[in-house]
């Protein structure tokens, strides 16, 4: 192998995997080449160089020879920049950064992957410096985000004709990611399964897409039902769109809403 093949990038670690007795299987997240897998052998060896080199949610200076062939790469080394440490100590928030990564592994295909690395990056730190204190409003910002660079965000425009129509529920088809409406150019009508959206549902999607962190909580029971319905429209077109089973962000959230015992 020539040095050539080596190559040098940051990575986010998003997932550890046992691979025989002694060796890991790591997926990492990288702004150049989007996902890398790389095996790391002996990983688990009392003498390992990499002993406490890597864990879940650490970014690393990661080396690794490039396997032509796409794959597995096997691992030259690697140093941790960043630890996280709180995510090894509060459990939802570990909840919360083990969806994202999860998620993230699904969507994103190899390349250039510069804009959701930051993402991840920025949403790691958050939940690590415990500014996330909503975990579910994390999901959902990160969710929009994803989709976003994934180029599959819902377009929730409306026509001038269906915004003043007064109504309030407008039907969105799922497999389009947009809202029938008969009025424009290219008459919509919305073939395939649809689901009626409120108005603030709309609006909060909107604006959670343009912050550029999650949003606060309101204690308002307006807020609470509309992020409900954001939650529940998120979770098909995530499932429907980035191939995600719906039962990965299920356990999440159900994991989240875990009360402990007092
Ligand atoms: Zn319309």
């Amino acid at each position: 192998m020539g040095e050539a093949n080596i190559l040098k990038t940051p990575a986010l670690c998003l997932q550890i995997r046992p691979w025989s007795k002694t060796s890991h299987i790591v997926t990492w997240l990288t702004p150049e080449y989007g996902l890398v897998v790389t095996s790391v052998k002996g990983a688990c060896r009392p003498k390992s160089a990499f002993l406490g080199q890597y864990d879940l949610f650490y970014t690393c200076e990661l080396l690794f020879y490039r396997n032509g062939r796409g794959g597995i790469h096997a691992i030259r080394e690697c140093v941790p920049q960043e630890r996280r440490d709180p995510l090894r100590s509060d459990w939802r928030a570990a909840a919360t950064a083990s969806y994202l990564a999860e998620l993230t592994a699904r969507t994103m295909p190899t390349g250039d992957a510069g804009g959701v690395y930051a993402l991840l990056e920025h949403a790691f730190d958050r939940l690590a410096a415990g500014k996330a204190d909503d975990f579910v409003g994390m999901i959902l910002w990160y969710e929009i985000h994803l989709l976003h660079f994934a180029g599959l965000r819902p377009d929730m425009t409306l026509c001038p004709v269906c915004a003043e129509s007064g109504t309030v529920w407008h039907n969105f088809v799922l497999a389009d990611g947009r809202f029938a409406c008969p009025h424009t150019g290219a008459k919509h009508a919305g073939n395939g399964a649809t689901v009626r959206l409120h108005a603030d549902v709309r609006r909060l999607f909107v604006r959670m897409s343009n912050a550029t962190d999650p949003l606060p909580v309101k204690k308002s029971e307006n807020f609470e039902i509309s992020r409900l319905g954001l939650l529940r429209f998120l979770g098909i077109f995530v499932s429907l769109h980035l191939d995600v089973p719906a039962v990965v962000r299920r356990v999440a959230l159900e994991t989240l809403s875990f009360k402990e015992k007092k």
